[in-house]
């Protein structure tokens, strides 16, 4: 018993879209403890989406706690506590007071739809776009805006925010993401900063300057005082130990997060340029494309009384040979990569007398395979790095449906690792790593366990089916859902 309370542990939270979990690790990666709670997501008005952040940080204590008490430890024995959040989720609030101006505004959020495609249209932007030919440091941060982005939230919020811009004008507002309001609490107001991953991911950081992008900040209006200073870290990528170039994580959570290890170099085309981490002086880049409907997608279906259990849906949509023609765009935020219409609506075609639920689970599976062979197609031809493996983790990786098809669509094997909420445990190895729990990144490769392989089947799946066609008459759903909303 001496010996259990001399041990230490690596205490690890994630922030998701849909629960906070938290969970101890030892020394092999086992779960010692673990504790979660759901995350209560406002919709305000059509399209809004926000989170409390006060209730966010009484969740983020009450999983922490918990997890520590589940694993009968003492505190005292947690060497270092490892935090991953859902990302380009933000607020501001009162430097003086930490009282927030306004509820957290998620990336699911559509109010800077209209603004973010008047910008994308907009002469100045097709000006920034043929400078930006020559100036690589300035492709880097501005691409082609995204409503996923702060940037547009932001200037939405500042606007319609009177106590934010007289904290602007004062000097007292602090703008944060959610692992900067979690510091900035943790910390007692000592500490505003951020970790170069999360803002890379917020659209106003300039990857190949490694700082907030001043011309950016300049161009939309955006005040730079309010911004955080930079910390090291990062998450899901790190859990699957992606350390090498060409390595390949697929996240299908709440969205779907696909990222390509880069190696030190920012990639511009196409795919956004994300901070993979930075560990002391070393940077390693990531490509990014997602899609923002996935297990948004299976909750709905879950709620129209398609199925009671999402266990089920992989077994129904394999019940049957085929969707019966049906198709099904997951686009309830628009379409991302390779797409990018923030004003695409989500919808089901095709539907005849002959439909039965099982040929509508099968259709909403189908499209979460077909999102990911859309973003595996333009990872390939964007990047043109040969990929060495390819892990999947969150919620839907679980169906085995949906990554059988995967498989058979990219035609390459997919990997599945034993270990759930990889987030958290890629946040616990770098925080493992920054204080010697564990030595070095061999080691952590050593800690993974797989859980499933999925090989690609010879020809199509199932043996009757042509894919290639079944894609494509999905694709005709998708462009006519597209530029739904004007
Ligand atoms: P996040 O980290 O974004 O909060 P998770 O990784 O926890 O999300 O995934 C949660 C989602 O996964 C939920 O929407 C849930 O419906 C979906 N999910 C869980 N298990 C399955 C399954 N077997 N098949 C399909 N979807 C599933």
């Amino acid at each position: 018993r001496n010996g259990f309370l001399k041990e230490s542990f690596i205490l690890s939270v994630d922030v998701g879209t849909s629960s906070i979990r938290s969970h101890v690790y030892d020394r092999e990666a086992n779960i010692r403890g673990t504790c979660s709670t759901k995350v209560v997501l406002l919709y305000p008005e059509v399209g809004h989406v926000e989170m409390e952040p006060d209730m966010l940080w009484r969740g983020f204590i009450s999983v922490v706690k918990g997890a520590v008490q589940d694993a009968g430890v003492h505190m005292r024995q947690i060497s270092a506590l490892g935090i991953s959040t859902l990302r380009g989720t933000f607020t501001t609030w009162d430097r003086r007071t930490s009282v927030p101006f306004h509820n957290f505004i998620s990336w699911q959020d559509q109010r800077a739809a209209e603004l973010v495609k008047s910008w994308n249209t907009s002469c100045v932007m097709k000006l920034v776009y043929s400078l930006t030919r020559q100036k690589r440091s300035l492709a880097a941060s501005l691409i082609v805006f995204s409503t996923q982005h702060v940037t547009f939230r932001l200037v939405w919020a500042l606007t319609h925010s009177k106590q934010a811009r007289q904290a602007i004008e004062e000097g007292n507002c602090c703008f944060g993401t959610i692992d900067t309001w979690l510091i900035y609490k943790l910390t007692k107001g000592q500490v505003h900063a951020t970790d170069y991953s999360n803002a890379s991911s917020t659209g106003l950081f300039d990857t190949y300057q490694m700082c907030w992008s001043g011309f950016l900040c300049y161009l939309v209006s955006l005040p730079m005082s309010i911004l955080p200073t930079m910390a090291d870290q990062q998450a899901a990528m790190f859990g699957e130990c992606c350390f090498d170039v060409g390595d390949v994580k697929i996240t299908m959570g709440t969205g779907t997060f696909m990222d390509i290890n880069t190696g030190n170099e920012p990639h511009t085309a196409g795919l956004y340029p994300l901070v993979g981490w930075k560990i002391g002086s070393e940077v390693v880049y990531l490509a990014e494309g997602n899609a923002a409907d996935t297990g948004t997608a299976v909750k709905w279906a879950q709620e129209l009384d398609l199925f009671t259990d999402v266990g089920e849906t992989s077994a129904m949509a394999a019940s049957v040979s085929d969707s019966d023609g049906v198709c099904f765009v997951p686009s309830f935020s628009g379409l991302q990569a390779p797409l990018n219409d923030p004003k695409a609506c989500a919808s089901l075609m095709g539907l005849k007398p002959s439909t039965t639920k099982r040929h509508l689970v099968r259709a909403i599976l189908e499209s979460l395979s077909f999102r990911n062979k859309q973003l595996y197609d333009i990872m390939l031809r964007e990047t043109s790095i040969p990929i060495t493996k390819i892990r999947v983790d969150g919620g839907v990786s679980s169906n085995d449906f949906v990554m059988q098809l995967t498989a058979d669509l990219f035609g390459r094997k997919v990997a599945r690792p034993q270990h759930h909420d990889m987030s958290c445990l890629g946040a616990a190895f770098v925080a493992g790593l920054v204080v010697g729990f564990w030595r070095n990144q061999e080691e952590l490769k050593k800690l993974q366990c797989t859980d499933r392989v999925f090989l690609p089947k010879e020809g199509a799946s199932p043996p009757s089916r042509d894919y290639l066609q079944v894609l494509q008459t999905w694709e005709g759903a998708l462009r006519r859902s597209m530029n739904w909303y004007n």
